[in-house]
């Protein structure tokens, strides 16, 4: 397991992926669209490699449905 848990709250998560745009542009390039659909019908995020903790994703949510936890093993 890495060093950073990515944690998106599904029922907070327009799909609007923001945060996969910000992710792939500054920072650690491992969030994607992933084929699921929120409950307003956008794409829910998904992980696809190893969080570097920049926590861009976090800023730039504007449903604070995003969280970047430090793993503790
Ligand atoms: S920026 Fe927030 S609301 Fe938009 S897709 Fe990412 S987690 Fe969901
Ligand atoms: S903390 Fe950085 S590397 Fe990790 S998911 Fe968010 S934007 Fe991507």
């Amino acid at each position: 397991m890495g060093r950073f848990n990515v944690v998106i709250d599904r029922d907070l998560c327009k799909g609007c992926l923001l945060c996969v745009y910000i992710c792939n542009k500054r920072g650690g390039g491992i969030l994607a669209e992933s084929e699921e659909r929120t409950l307003l019908g956008g794409a829910l995020p998904k992980v696809i490699g190893e969080c570097i903790g920049c926590r861009w994703c976090e800023r730039i949510c504007p449903d604070f449905a995003i969280s970047v936890e430090v793993s503790q093993c």
